[in-house]
């Protein structure tokens, strides 16, 4: 799984930065993840929180965004020292895996709807936002963005499908070298 960790790191990363606007979320979600990862154990939040050196609120938030995301895995249990039920969380090298396969393959459905709609429709894109539009609606909007009044470009196909057929292939055989668990 090593040369995916770091793409995992920097997705991780976003999703929290993105999820909670906070920069600081997301470094404590890498960190989780690299304790995680290099201690090879479940901990508890509190050792966590002891390691990564954030409050326990945060982490608490972080680990159930990663949970949510189906990257980390928890289990609760009875603590006798502590009197009490506990959860213990980790992320091992399977998780990454699924979480991989689950990400790429996410990815590989949506370059394939674009590209049927690239082979069914004409398209046009608006270059500020990205933003796509059919011919109807193009012509409606006068060729225009209503959101940012950019110019409509219109998009050449065959261009496209190159460029996402390459990405497709690119994103199949990883997703290929991942399912069979290269270390
Ligand atoms: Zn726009």
């Amino acid at each position: 799984m090593q040369p995916y960790i770091e793409l995992v790191r920097r997705y991780v990363y976003r999703r929290v930065l993105i999820e909670f606007g906070d920069d600081e979320l997301g470094k404590l979600a890498v960190a989780i993840l690299n304790t995680l990862l290099s201690r090879g154990e479940a901990m508890t939040d509190d050792k966590l929180t002891s390691i990564v050196g954030y409050n326990a609120i945060d982490v608490r938030r972080v680990l159930q965004a990663l949970y949510n995301m189906r990257l980390a895995s928890v289990v609760e249990e009875f603590s006798e020292s502590a009197g009490k039920l506990e959860q213990s969380w980790s992320i091992k090298d399977e998780d990454i895996r699924r979480f991989m396969v689950n990400l790429i393959s996410g990815v590989l459905d949506k370059i394939d709807a674009l590209m049927r709609q690239l082979t069914s429709t004409t398209v046009y894109i608006c270059p500020r936002c990205f933003k796509r539009y059919s011919e109807d609606d193009a012509l409606m909007y006068d060729y225009r963005c209503p959101l940012d009044k950019t110019q409509l470009e219109y998009v050449n196909p065959a261009e496209y499908l190159a460029i996402l057929g390459a990405i497709e292939a690119r994103l199949k055989r990883m997703l290929e070298s991942v399912s069979r668990g290269a270390p």
